[in-house]
């Protein structure tokens, strides 16, 4: 079993990159005996569906408010 030290060093990989296949059975393995990396989890999905929508906002919003007008 990996450390919680390796697993949130996973997590904050996983904005970055796609991890392997071997990376994302340890860390998943992981959460589900640790209760404290499942919530640092949480918390890192969700600062990375906040970054998804200020990258993907301008870009998406520019053509149909164009289109409107
Ligand atoms: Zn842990």
């Amino acid at each position: 079993m990996i450390m919680c030290r390796r697993a949130t060093e996973l997590m904050s990989q996983r904005l970055d990159r796609p991890l392997r296949w071997s990376e994302r059975i340890s860390l998943r393995f992981h959460l589900s005996m640790c209760g404290a990396c499942c919530q640092c989890n949480r918390q890192f999905e969700l600062l990375h569906r906040a970054g998804d929508r200020f990258t993907s906002a301008p870009s998406a919003e520019e053509p149909s408010s164009s289109n409107q007008e």
